[in-house]
């Protein structure tokens, strides 16, 4: 029997808390495969321990897992002297090249979305290693009156994700919408280039071109158009959040950080200071992220795991009244955590 290696980063805020249910709702999972956890420190909470949010003797540690599951990191007090608050999970994608930002925006039950039809499903790709975060770093000297930002584009990083989308796409209803801004930024005109010489290679995908701005628009007004959309990394980070918007909240949004070796699986939301250690945050998207690693496995017992763990939330979500207080609920952390368990056996 294989035993998959996970290793757990739980963070700061919420992160302990919704990666609890996480870890119960995997270990319930555990029936031709098992799962084994390792905890690191890695957060804001470890900068005022030790110094450093991921410690280099943590981040070595980290390629002789198979997967890392991660809560959330950062809290609004904790910053480096320039202000900037602590991103760990940011320098884990691009430590580990985790290009591939997989965020599926699906409802488990259509009431939990504002929409007039709440039946949504699409999978928005996030390029994660370069795009307008790519000098996220640099130092402002005092004084300056004049600060830039870059929005890179490689022919490599594009191609890598744009090929993403259309694997993807062939795995669900086979079409890819490219989001760009070719109409005003020249990196993004170099993006649907590239894009359509890859898209001549998937004949049987098909595909569409919208601006970024429609792409907001048209999320609300008519979800149902999309089935892959790929952008670049700052487009990706905005979308998700108006697509966890359209599903029921950042409680019901997961999302795995993919490379060729190396995948980081957590909720997309951060550790929402405000709730933490409260008992209430929905741990529902910890979850779903944690079923993407399973299906991440690529091996059939951890696939049809992947499989019953969204079925088990789905059933959950048939009973309007199951709903932590984020979607209008009572239920705490673990109720819904103990519900999804159950619903497994
Ligand atoms: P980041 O900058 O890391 O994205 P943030 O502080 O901007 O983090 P989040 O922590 O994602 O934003 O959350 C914003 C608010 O949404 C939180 O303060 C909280 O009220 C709510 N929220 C986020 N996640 C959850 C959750 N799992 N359950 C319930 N409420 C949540």
């Amino acid at each position: 029997m294989t035993t998959y290696k996970i290793a757990l980063l739980a963070g700061d805020g919420i992160g302990p808390e919704v990666c609890a249910e996480a870890v119960k709702v995997l270990r319930a999972t555990e029936h031709d495969f098992a799962l084994s956890f390792t905890d690191f420190n890695v957060g804001a909470a470890e900068y005022l321990r030790s110094g450093d949010p991921l410690p280099e003797a943590v981040f070595a540690q980290l390629p002789n897992y198979d997967a890392i599951l991660l809560g959330a990191m950062g809290l609004p007090d904790v910053r480096w002297p320039n202000g900037i608050e602590m991103t760990p999970q940011l320098d884990l994608r691009e430590r580990l090249d985790l290009y591939c930002g997989l965020r599926p925006v699906r409802t488990y039950h259509p009431a939990d979305s504002p929409l007039k039809n709440g039946a949504v499903d699409f999978l928005l790709i996030r390029e994660s290693t370069e795009g307008l975060f790519v000098n996220r770093k640099q130092q402002t000297p005092p004084g300056a009156r004049q600060v830039e930002d870059t929005l890179r584009i490689t022919r490599t990083g594009a191609e890598r994700i744009i090929h993403a989308a259309f694997r993807a796409a062939a795995k669900r209803r086979s079409h890819v919408t490219l989001v760009d801004k070719a109409n005003v930024l020249p990196s993004m005109a170099f993006f649907r280039a590239i894009f359509d010489e890859i898209a001549a290679q998937y004949p049987a995908i098909e595909t569409s071109r919208v601006y970024v701005d429609a792409t907001a628009l048209y999320m609300v007004q008519s979800p149902a158009r999309f089935d892959v959309l790929v952008t670049e990394n700052m487009f990706g980070d905005i979308l998700s959040d108006l697509a966890a918007a359209i599903v029921g909240g950042m409680g019901m949004a997961p999302s795995a950080d993919i490379g060729d070796r190396y995948a980081v699986f957590q909720p997309s939301h951060g550790s929402a200071p405000d709730i933490a250690g409260k008992g209430v945050a929905n741990p529902v998207a910890t979850i779903l992220s944690a079923a993407m690693m399973l299906d991440w496995f690529d091996a059939e017992p951890t696939r049809t795991a992947a499989s019953k763990i969204r079925r088990a939330v789905e059933a959950v979500f048939a009973d309007p009244l199951r709903r932590t207080s984020d979607m209008g609920g009572r239920m705490s952390t673990s109720e819904m955590g103990d519900a999804i368990v159950k619903q497994l056996k």
